[in-house]
This record gives structure tokens, C-alpha cells and sequence, in this order.
């Protein structure tokens, strides 16, 4: 809708001054119809720098945090990507410009439903979901160049790092259900190498392979 033209401008423009470099991380963020993604009662705020619920007791998160996991994952649009906890979708579609194929996992079917319809209005193509427990990854599309985990995590589940591809990585939230430090998990042969990037607070990852419900 173009009456949300200016404002998505606008946040660009934020992100900008926040300290985001990539051009193609930025290219995603005016791509992508923000408003789609959270309850229509709150679209005047779409396009805030701030997370906003969207029912089942979940967020959306804030823009830049999003755009400094995406910085972070470094992208070259050929990978193959899982997200765990696709949420609202807006990740997702995100995503969905800056990688080939995204493959995206949620738990909560009724939140799953409705990001399915936005990302479809958006028109994001190269998007596959799944209602399901995310730590046990999506082992027929695999193995995957990056996998972003968007809830806090007590470790890293083991199907993830079974999934992922030499030189692949993985942007997870590692520690309590409350508070984690986001570590990036990058896989060279049989080896992991863990890098930890800073202090990170997320709704549990709840699953097999996370936090018991
Ligand atoms: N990035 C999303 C967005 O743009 O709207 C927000 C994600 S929200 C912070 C975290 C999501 O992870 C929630 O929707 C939650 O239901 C989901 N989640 C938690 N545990 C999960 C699991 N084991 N598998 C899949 N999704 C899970």
C-alpha cells in the first residue's frame, strides 16, 4: 500500500543512521510491507524500530534486530536458508530477499496460519513453511547454508548442527529462557567454531532439543 511508501522510507533511512551498512540488507527491509505483518489495530506502528505483539503471547521483533542478525549471517542470495520460529513471517520475507530459498519452522499453528497469509500478500515465492518443533530441523531440505534461531536456546540442538552444511552457520540466542548471549555457530568439517556476538533476550525455544514447555 503506498500509504506506508514513506514510512518504511523512513525506517531505511533509521537503520541507516543506526549503523547498517549492507545495501542488500537495506534493499530487503524497502522490499518488504512491514504493515502485512502486524495486527491491523497497530499498523499506524509498522514501521517503528520497535517490537510489537502479535497475539499467542508472542513479538514481532524490532527492526534492527533483525538487520543486525541479517548483517551477521552475510548473505550472497544462493543459500539455503532454515529459519526456527517463523512468528509473523516478517523475518521470513526478509529473508526471502537475500537468500535463494528460505524454509521456515513454527510451533504455533495458529500464529503459522497467519503468517502464511501475509507472506503470500506480500509476495514472497521462494518461502516453504512448516507447523512443527524447529530443534529438529527440516532434515528433507537439507543440509542448509545458515540457520537463524529466533528464540533463546539452552544449547544448540543437535539436529540443527546435523543439518547444516560445511562453512554453513548458525545465528542462535544461547542460555536461560529469559536471557541469552547471541552466538554465531559456524561449522568447518567436523569442527564448530563459536563466536559470541552480545547480550540477547528471547521467548524460549520450546521443543525436543530446547526448553520444556
Ligand atoms: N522473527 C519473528 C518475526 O519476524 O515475527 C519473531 C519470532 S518470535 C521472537 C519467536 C518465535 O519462535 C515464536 O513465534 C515462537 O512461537 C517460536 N518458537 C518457539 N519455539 C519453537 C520451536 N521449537 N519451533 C518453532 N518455533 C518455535
Amino acid at each position: 500500500m503506498s500509504q506506508f511508501h514513506g514510512a518504511r522510507r523512513r525506517l531505511v533511512e533509521q537503520l541507516q543512521q543506526c549503523g547498517v551498512r549492507d545495501l542488500t540488507v537495506l534493499r530487503a527491509f524497502d522490499l518488504t510491507p512491514r504493515h502485512l505483518f502486524v495486527p491491523t489495530g497497530m499498523r499506524h506502528r509498522a514501521y517503528e524500530d520497535s517490537a510489537l505483539p502479535i497475539g499467542n503471547g508472542q513479538t514481532i521483533s524490532q527492526p534492527s534486530t533483525h538487520a543486525r542478525y541479517l548483517e551477521l549471517l552475510r548473505l550472497t542470495g544462493r543459500e539455503k536458508v532454515l529459519e526456527i520460529g517463523t512468528g509473523s513471517g516478517y523475518q521470513t520475507v526478509l529473508l526471502s530477499h537475500l537468500a535463494a530459498q528460505v524454509f521456515s519452522i513454527e510451533r504455533v499453528g495458529a500464529l503459522l496460519d497467519r503468517a502464511r497469509e501475509a507472506i503470500r500478500e506480500s509476495g514472497a515465492r521462494n518461502v516453504s513453511l512448516l507447523v512443527g518443533d524447529g530443534t529438529l530441523g527440516w532434515r528433507d531440505y537439507s543440509p542448509f547454508d545458515a540457520i537463524l534461531v529466533t528464540a533463546g536456546a539452552p544449547s544448540v540442538p543437535a539436529p540443527l548442527v546435523e543439518q547444516l552444511a560445511d562453512g554453513g552457520r548458525i545465528l542462535i540466542p544461547i542460555g536461560g529462557r529469559e536471557e541469552q548471549t547471541l552466538t554465531l555457530v559456524t561449522r568447518r568439517g567436523s569442527e564448530l567454531e563459536h563466536r559470541d556476538i552480545g547480550p540477547a533476550r528471547f521467548v524460549p525455544l520450546i521443543g525436543t532439543f530446547g526448553w520444556p514447555k
